[in-house]
């Protein structure tokens, strides 16, 4: 299975840029290879006013909370780049995500600030892992 890595970030209402930050190999091969082998995806043409939310480092059990109230309220969804401790301490939040519809992505185990690509690549692999574990959805998205 692919592994997307992005950060999602909305420059304006009518372009959503998609970023990314490879970590399976040493050599950058440059924005237009990933976009070629359609791995990486920077940027949604579109003539339409929309914006993508995402949401870092939960779940926290106060504020994440208040997020999902939030998004209820205006019924809108969201992505959730979860980090897979915080995940363990807040199963009934991830549970919440993924049952009002929001998209449950990876943001590593801990949370490291740097690491190797093998301890990289444990890291994801445990968060997908607690992630399905709770939910039975398996992450696609990761966000260094
Ligand atoms: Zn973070």
């Amino acid at each position: 299975m692919k592994k997307f890595l992005l950060l999602l970030l909305p420059l304006s209402l009518i372009t959503v840029s998609l970023f990314y930050v490879k970590v399976s190999s040493s050599e950058n091969k440059g924005r237009k290879y990933y976009e070629e082998a359609g791995q990486i995806l920077w940027e949604i043409q579109t003539d339409e006013k929309i914006i993508a939310l995402t949401f870092d480092d939960g779940p926290h059990r106060k504020y994440t909370a208040e997020i999902l109230d939030v998004l209820d309220k205006y019924n809108a969804k969201a992505t959730f780049f979860i980090v897979g401790q915080n995940a363990e301490k807040n199963p009934e939040l991830i549970t919440r995500m993924y049952d009002e519809g929001h998209e449950l992505a990876n943001h590593t185990y801990t949370h490291p600030l740097r690491t190797n690509v093998t301890n990289l690549m444990k890291e994801i692999q445990q968060t997908d892992e607690v992630i399905a574990g709770i939910t039975g959805y398996q992450p696609t998205l990761f966000r260094p």
